[in-house]
């Protein structure tokens, strides 16, 4: 039972399973990520917007694991896309981590209505940290194909991962493929639809077949299509389940019942990227 490394563009690698901490409260963080690292996951995917990175360097430095040993994700969080004050946060999220680099740092939304529809500009100040070392990958979350080609045709770097909404009733099929086709990671935010996939039916007969839960199945289904995932539970025994999915498979037939339950975009959970343009206050 291990995690597989996913390949990145740049040479790096990322543990394909990791743990979100999306909608965790700061007082909760710190000891559902050392549930986590205690059960074994070694990366964890976290950003300035959730207010939690703090908690999650502690836990990490109480693990007793050496800090090279866990993954870390943060993003950029959206009222910071000008490069000096994505500068500022990026040292903030390095600060509040408790640490002097960081495996991965994403622009959190593209927000093309805000900024003059600016994106490029930030996405150079990424490759500056990436430069300078202190980001060892870069990448972008939330960005359509006409974002991707953008910084395709603007600037010298194609971004490592893409971070996108990605789930049964959503498969986001066009960024997915264009992703695929241009050497970025797809990384399936929501892995689990919020919970909204579990009791399908599609989803609880494989899982009754199996003998696994109807996470597991779903998980597993990512990890069939190579999508990186990060589920997010603060229950232990979810958290434990969530890890407990590399000890069996999916028929095709099972991978192309539950890709049957795709509904296209009235399936999102989260904003449109055209059109997000929240900036918290
Ligand atoms: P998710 O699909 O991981 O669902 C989490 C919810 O599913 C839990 O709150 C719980 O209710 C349920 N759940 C989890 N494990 C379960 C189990 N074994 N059995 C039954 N129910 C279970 O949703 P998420 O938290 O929105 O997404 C995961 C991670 O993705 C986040 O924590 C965050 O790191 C990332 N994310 C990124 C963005 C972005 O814009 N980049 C947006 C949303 C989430």
């Amino acid at each position: 039972m291990s995690v597989a490394n996913i390949e990145l563009n740049d040479g790096n690698s990322i543990p394909q399973l990791g743990f979100g901490v999306f909608q965790v409260a700061p007082t909760e963080t710190a000891a559902a990520v050392r549930e986590a690292l205690k059960v074994g996951y070694r990366h964890i995917d976290t950003a300035e917007m959730y207010g939690n990175e703090r908690e999650v360097g502690e836990a990490i430095r109480d693990s007793g694991l050496e800090r090279g040993e866990v993954y870390v994700t943060s993003k950029l969080n959206n009222g910071y896309h000008q490069p000096d004050d994505a500068r500022a946060a990026f040292d903030r999220t390095l600060r509040e981590l408790g640490s002097d680099s960081l495996d991965l740092f994403l622009i959190h939304w593209p927000l093309p209505t805000l900024y003059d529809g600016d994106y490029v500009s930030t996405w150079q100040t990424l490759e500056e940290f990436k430069r300078d070392g202190r980001a060892r990958s870069v990448g972008v979350s939330n960005f359509q194909v006409d974002h991707l080609e953008r910084l395709a045709a603007e600037t010298d770097t194609v971004p490592a991962v893409n971070q996108i909404e990605l789930h049964p009733y959503f498969l986001n099929e066009e960024v997915r493929a264009y992703d695929e086709e241009h050497g970025i990671a797809t990384e399936a935010w929501s892995p689990l639809a919020q919970g909204a996939v579990l009791d399908d039916p599609v989803v609880t007969g494989v899982a009754e077949r199996v003998g696994k839960t109807p996470a597991q199945v779903v998980l597993r289904w990512h990890i069939q299509l190579h999508n990186i995932v990060f589920p997010k539970s603060v229950t232990a025994e979810r958290i434990r389940e969530n890890f407990e999915i590399f000890d069996f498979e999916l028929e095709p037939g099972d991978l192309e019942a539950i890709s049957g339950l795709d509904k296209g975009e009235a399936a999102r959970i989260g904003p449109d990227p055209d059109r997000f343009a929240y900036v918290p206050s």
